[in-house]
């Protein structure tokens, strides 16, 4: 394994709204978390069975048991990024916003003491699933900060909050500000994205993007586009522009 070339900036967590979203939208920043020697943790709110296993669905599969392989897919490819994950088992479509969650998220980021924090964009108006991940993730943080709230551990610190590139960026008011560079790291981002074969279909758009010409817009490998969200750039992610 080559030297990493940036020091440990510490504990990184993602919270992912759907059991597959942390391989397509932060593998990549994940998979140079990991090769740097930070812990990496991803946190599911669901396992996206209503919403994105349509597959599983059509090839008749009951929802327990969708879960359960939504469950088995993500654990694998967190094990391809070097990470560990948690599920919460929030449900979807819609993933609801309940104090008893955010209180449950709380939790792990008192648990994993991050140094950053990465999750979906504010605005996505194709899946309102994603915005109320990112809502929970701010707010638990800032619940997470007050040495007053009832959660064990230490309060919180102020890690920065990085929300990665969705879907369709351009529809989700997304402007990149910090690009990172994942070639060293791609093949584990692509062993990711193969333990969701119901999703293939992506891993070929991710493919495609990787090798269109860079632009203005577009310099990062795919998935490796961040926007900065709230104070405290201090952690800086490596970034390639
Ligand atoms: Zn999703």
């Amino acid at each position: 394994m080559p030297e990493p070339e940036v020091a440990g900036s510490g504990p990184v967590l993602v919270v992912s709204a759907h059991a597959g979203d942390f391989v397509w939208r932060a593998a990549g920043a994940m998979a140079l978390a990991a090769a740097r020697g930070d812990r990496v943790t991803v946190l599911c709110l669901s396992y996206g069975e209503r919403g994105e296993s349509a597959k599983a669905w059509l090839d008749g599969k009951k929802l327990d048991e969708i879960k359960a392989i939504r469950r088995e897919e993500a654990t694998k490819a967190a094990e391809m990024l070097g990470a560990s994950i948690e599920f919460l088992d929030a449900g979807d479509y819609p993933l609801r916003e309940t104090p008893e969650l955010v209180d449950e998220i709380v939790r792990v980021y008192r648990q994993v003491v991050p140094a950053i924090v990465l999750t979906h964009t504010l605005s996505d108006p194709y899946n309102p699933d994603h915005p109320a991940a990112a809502r929970m993730a701010l707010q638990a943080r800032v619940l997470a900060q007050a040495i007053g709230y009832d959660a064990p551990g230490e309060p919180l610190g102020a890690p920065p909050v990085f929300l990665f590139e969705p879907h369709q960026p351009e529809q989700c008011d997304f402007k990149p500000d910090v690009l990172l560079d994942i070639t060293d790291v791609f093949d584990a981002k692509r062993a990711a994205m193969e333990c969701l074969p119901a999703q293939v279909g992506l891993l070929h758009r991710a493919g495609q993007a990787a090798r269109r010409p860079a632009s203005p817009q577009r310099r990062a490998q795919p998935g490796a586009g961040a926007h900065h969200h709230g104070r405290g750039l201090h952690a800086r992610l490596p970034a390639d522009n």
